[in-house]
């Protein structure tokens, strides 16, 4: 399979036409028309010689993703499915509007991205982790939802969350370089602090993260304020404990302007005790932090419950009550499978590439 001309930075591309004798500056109108004009081939770049255009074609693709299935839902929110080029699919979210999540931003256009197909980190009611982890998406793949959903949807996107399938510390090469097409003024040119990276706790990359220039966002899905909770539920912490994520996620404070999100998913009887509130309201204080409160999403499969509303809006007051930001999401999108992962697993397990009795063995 051809590599895509859209995983590359400014820097390889120019490279690239150096070391193939063209002049650089078609490197700046290759990416004025990959991320501005967004022709549908690499052919209708027309003010590229002939030549240049049939070598480009020749050694790479131009979009990676295809449009494979769209549902709309009640609440607008529309979720993307896209083929990549070996038969996989992944997912991403377009949200509406989401004043509990994005604050000053509420009126934005946000695109929840996938980072990989799969995920290796079986949280116990993840979707994405049920069927285990395939392999990381491309920078290319993971930047085009972007600008292929912009296309689609013909709006403009505003904001990005890393918050689809996969795990996208576990992909940081890839990530980075994506992150960098995307808030480049010759890439998609968003602004750094419109891009939130959702991270179920991979404590040194979120160090490596911490030292990286632009000024991205972090969340952290939380989901336990203890590690005897945490444990239940999240493999991680076994490996990186809550104090251990604290530890780094101070560090991330020390180095990072923009404040923190701790995700915290309510499961009935799993990790909605009250005492959880305040010591999720301590962590949350100590960091500066706000809490995100997600009434869980059923999964096909599984036997995980939201708790009642009134049990919600109890614990969300004893966050309010210990001076923490905390708002209480009802997901979006409910009604589409929203949850990530769960619209593939459905799609993959149709075209048998996923039998469904692989789904409930690893579950
Ligand atoms: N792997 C990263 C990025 C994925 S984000 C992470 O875990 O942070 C996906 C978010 O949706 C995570 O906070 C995850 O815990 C949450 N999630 C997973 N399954 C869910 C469900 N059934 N209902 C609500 N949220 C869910
Ligand atoms: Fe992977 Fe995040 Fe789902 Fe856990 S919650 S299985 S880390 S995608």
């Amino acid at each position: 399979m051809l590599p895509s001309l859209l995983g590359l930075t400014k820097e390889e591309l120019t490279t690239y036409l150096t070391e193939h004798s063209h002049p650089t500056f078609r490197a700046e109108q290759i990416l004025d028309w990959l991320w501005k004009k967004r022709p549908a081939s690499i052919d209708a770049m027309s003010n590229l010689p002939q030549q240049l255009r049939e070598h480009l074609a020749t050694h790479f693709s131009h979009y990676p993703l295809t449009a494979a299935r769209e549902l709309g839902s009640l609440d607008q929110t529309r979720k993307m499915l896209y083929r990549l080029h070996d038969g996989r699919y992944i997912e991403s979210v377009l949200i509406p509007a989401n004043p509990a999540l994005y604050g000053d931003r509420a009126d934005r256009l946000t695109l929840c991205v996938s980072s990989q197909v799969g995920c290796a980190y079986g949280c116990k009611f993840c979707a994405s982790g049920l069927a285990g982890f395939t392999r990381n998406l491309t920078a290319a793949e993971i930047a085009a939802q972007v600008l292929q959903t912009e296309i689609l949807a013909q709006e403009r996107i505003d904001n990005l969350v890393f918050m689809g399938m996969g795990e996208p510390l576990a992909n940081l090469k890839n990530l980075l370089t994506a992150v960098e097409l995307l808030t480049s003024p010759w890439g998609l040119n968003l602004g750094a602090r419109h891009l939130t990276i959702s991270t179920s706790g991979l404590v040194p990359q979120i160090r490596e993260l911490a030292a990286h220039p632009r000024q991205i966002r972090l969340a952290i899905s939380l989901h336990g304020a203890t590690d005897e909770v945490r444990n239940q539920i999240m493999p991680i912490n076994k490996k990186y404990p809550v104090d251990e994520l604290f530890a780094a996620l101070h560090e991330w404070n020390a180095k990072k302007k923009q404040h923190l999100t701790l995700e915290y998913i309510l499961i009935q009887g799993v990790n909605d005790a009250l005492e959880q509130a305040h010591t999720l309201a301590k962590h949350a204080r100590s960091l500066n932090a706000k809490v995100n409160l997600i009434p869980y999403n059923t999964v096909e499969g599984l036997t995980w419950k939201r708790p009642a509303i009134s049990h919600c809006h109890a614990f969300r007051k004893i966050l309010t009550n210990a001076g923490v930001t905390a708002t209480l999401r009802l997901e979006k999108g409910h009604d589409i499978n929203a949850a990530c992962g769960q619209l593939r697993l459905q799609q993959e397990s149709e075209e048998g590439i996923i039998m469904p009795a692989e789904i409930k063995k690893t579950s």
